[in-house]
């Protein structure tokens, strides 16, 4: 994690640092090492939090990136008696779920129903390879399929682009899909901030999505 708890105020690692986990209370200590962004974990067992990844370079790095855009990350989310902490909140309320790994089919509704109002941004440096772009439509080859079942928009970052997935389909003969457009990676916080916030001020056009990243009209948080 980036910030745990150190005398009661949300603080990042430092070496050598102990602090404490701001859902669990559980010991945090400091990994700081010379490859790996600074960060916490959990001194005994795994996350607290189920739905979390091991901490990567590349979740740190968004979360900088996020952060810079005036978004939160780490944030607890509580529904229903259910407590999850989100990667990144947007200022208004969107959430953007960072997802390194593929995940089950079950995973997927789970955590669409309970975060709503969320986009998925996934590291596709895994499968780049197996990807073959023509213009906007591309083959994925022994893709994974439950991408295809996303009722949430699907960022795929690679390099220094984030792609906008418009849809997946299977067919006998592979797995085909469509991307609307890319954008740079470290503008893509700063669009999303403000795709938002338009949408927020009534200029909901989802013909002019262009401009806009990871929209699409339907529930808001309710956090
Ligand atoms: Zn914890």
């Amino acid at each position: 994690m980036m910030y745990a708890l150190v005398d009661g105020a949300r603080s990042r690692a430092v070496p050598r640092g102990r602090a404490s986990c701001p859902d669990c209370s559980q010991t945090m200590i400091a990994k700081c090492g010379p490859i790996v962004c600074w960060h916490w974990a959990h001194a005994v067992g795994s996350d607290c939090e189920p739905w979390s990844e091991p901490e990567s370079a590349w979740h740190l790095g968004w979360k900088e990136r996020f952060l810079l855009a005036g978004c939160q990350v780490e944030v607890p989310i509580v529904r229903d008696g259910e407590r999850h902490r989100a990667d990144v909140v947007l200022p208004g309320g969107r959430i953007v779920e960072l997802q390194h790994g593929y995940l089950s089919p079950d995973a997927i509704w789970q955590r669409e129903a309970f975060y709503r109002d969320v986009v998925w941004l996934y590291d596709a440096e895994r499968f780049w390879d197996r990807v073959v772009i023509r213009d906007k439509a591309f083959k994925w080859l022994h893709a994974a399929r439950s991408m295809q079942l996303h009722g949430r928009p699907r960022l795929w970052h690679v390099g220094e682009v984030v792609w906008l997935v418009e849809w997946i389909r299977s067919y006998a003969r592979g797995t085909f899909g469509g991307m609307s457009r890319s954008i740079g990676a470290a503008e893509l916080p700063w669009r999303m901030v403000e795709t938002e916030q338009e949408q927020r001020s009534g200029e909901q056009d989802p013909c002019s999505a262009g401009r806009g990243v990871g929209s699409h009209v339907g529930s808001r948080s309710a956090s």
